[in-house]
C-alpha cells in the first residue's frame, strides 16, 4: 500500500535542521505544503530552499516554541498561507545534559521541559481548535526512547520525553471522536547534530552509540521522516495514542 494523505498542509517544528528538516522535505515530496517553523532562521529558510528547490511548496515561520504568543501567531501564519492545517509534526526538541541527576542545574531542567514538554503542549493547545474546526486532523509528538525507560545521565530528557508521551495520549483519548489522532514517535539514536554534539566528539562513544542498537547502527532522518508520514497518512486511520519506537530494535532487548 502507497500513503495517501488527504490533507493538504504539513506543520514541522524544529524544522531546520535534523529529524524536523527531513520530515519537511518528506511531506513536501508527497505533494503537501509545508510550514517550516523553527526558531533558527537561517536554517529553516535553507529547509525552505531544499523544498522549492525539489519542485515543492513551503514557507519558513520563525516561532520559539516556549513562547505562547509565537506558538499562537504561528498557527495564524499557517492558515494565512494556506487556509488550513491537516498535519503538525511537534519535533523542536533539546538535549543539553551531561551528567547525573544530582548534577543537574535548575536552569537546565527550566530549559528541557520548556522547549520539550510545554513547547509540545502549546503547539497542540493552538492547534487542536485549528483541527477541530476543519473536522479532523493528525498530530505526531517526538518523543523518544528515553520516553519509553530509564536513560542514565539524561535524566531530566528522559522526564521530558515521558511527558511528550503523556500528553500524546491523554489529547489522542480527548480528541478521539472527534477525528483528531495524535501519536508519538520515539527515535532511539538517530544521526543529527544532536547526536553528533553528545557522540560523536568521543569515537568510542560513537562505536558505543552503534552498537545499542540490534541492527548495529544509529537511525537515518530518513528512518524517523517515514514513520511520521506513516502516523499521518490515511492508512493509520485506526491508530491513536501510540508511541512509536523506531530504533533499530533496542526497546525489544
Ligand atoms: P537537532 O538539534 O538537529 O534539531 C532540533 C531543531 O529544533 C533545531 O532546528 C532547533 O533550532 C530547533 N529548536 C530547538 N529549540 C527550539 C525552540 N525553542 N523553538 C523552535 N525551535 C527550536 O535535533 P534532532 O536530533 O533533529 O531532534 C529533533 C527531535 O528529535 C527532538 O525533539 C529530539 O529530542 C528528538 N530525538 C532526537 C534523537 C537523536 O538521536 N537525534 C533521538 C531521540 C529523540
Amino acid at each position: 500500500m502507497s500513503m495517501t494523505f488527504s490533507g493538504q498542509v504539513a506543520l514541522v517544528t524544529g524544522a531546520a535542521a535534523g529529524i524536523g528538516r527531513a520530515t519537511a522535505l518528506a511531506f513536501a515530496a508527497e505533494g503537501l505544503k509545508v510550514a517550516v517553523a523553527d526558531f533558527d532562521a537561517a536554517g529553516g529558510e535553507a529547509t525552505v530552499e531544499q523544498i522549492r528547490a525539489g519542485g515543492g511548496e513551503a514557507t519558513f515561520i520563525r516561532c520559539d516554541v516556549t513562547k505562547e504568543a509565537e506558538v499562537k501567531a504561528l498557527m495564524e501564519r499557517v492558515i494565512a498561507a494556506y487556509g488550513r492545517l491537516d498535519y503538525a509534526f511537534n519535533n523542536a526538541g533539546i538535549e543539553i545534559e551531561k551528567g547525573k541527576l544530582t548534577e543537574g542545574s535548575e536552569a537546565e531542567f527550566d530549559a528541557i521541559m520548556g522547549v520539550n514538554v510545554k513547547g509540545v503542549w502549546l503547539c497542540m493547545k493552538h492547534q487542536i481548535p485549528l483541527l477541530l474546526a476543519q473536522g479532523g486532523g493528525a498530530i505526531v509528538n517526538t518523543a523518544s526512547v528515553a520516553g519509553l525507560g530509564a536513560a542514565p545521565k539524561m535524566s531530566i530528557y528522559a522526564a521530558s520525553k515521558h511527558a511528550v508521551i503523556g500528553l500524546t495520549k491523554s489529547a489522542a483519548i480527548e480528541y478521539a471522536k472527534k477525528k483528531i489522532r495524535v501519536n508519538a514517535v520515539c527515535p532511539a539514536v538517530i544521526d543529527t547534530d544532536m547526536f553528533r554534539r553528545a557522540y560523536q566528539a568521543d569515537p568510542k562513544k560513537a562505536e558505543f552509540a552503534a552498537a545499542m542498537h540490534p541492527v548495529g547502527r544509529v537511525g537515518k532522518v530518513e528512518e524517523i521522516a517515514a514513520a511520521v508520514l506513516y502516523l499521518c497518512c490515511d492508512g493509520a486511520s485506526f491508530t491513536t495514542g501510540q508511541a512509536l519506537a523506531v530504533d533499530g530494535g533496542s526497546t525489544a532487548i
